[in-house]
């Protein structure tokens, strides 16, 4: 997608710190960090949120999360973490190329629900 912010930092157009890629997959950090780690998992491919995808997608949704503990524990949070997908307006959704945030790195994160 052509003025998507995620695609731009897929494609390398704008800058972010890199965690990990794949082919299928970039993680970098969030740039306002709700937590000392804060990741966001992005697929490549443009996907605009939780509600857009198909049958297609299982195989990358499982690696996404397949991916959150590894990257949790690079980063040091051997204790746990959060995973959190906004979706839609409703769910607060931001940005809107599908992505999962990992959180964590503090000693207990504040409940949410
Ligand atoms: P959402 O509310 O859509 O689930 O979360 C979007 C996230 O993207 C927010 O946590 C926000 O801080 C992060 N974000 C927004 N713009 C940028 C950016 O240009 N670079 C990086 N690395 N993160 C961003």
């Amino acid at each position: 997608m052509e003025d998507c912010l995620f695609c731009k930092i897929v494609r390398g157009e704008i800058p972010a710190t890199k965690i990990h890629e794949d082919e299928d997959t970039l993680v970098f950090l969030d740039i306002h960090p709700a937590a000392p780690v804060h990741l966001l998992v992005v697929p490549k491919q443009h996907i605009g949120s939780l509600s857009e995808v198909d049958a297609s997608h299982q195989q990358l949704l499982g690696k996404m999360l397949w991916l959150a503990p590894r990257l949790a524990a690079s980063q040091g949070c051997t204790d746990g973490f959060r995973t959190i997908i906004n979706t839609g307006r409703v769910g607060g959704q931001e940005v809107f190329h599908l992505h999962l945030h990992v959180i964590g790195g503090k000693d207990r994160l504040p409940a949410m629900v």
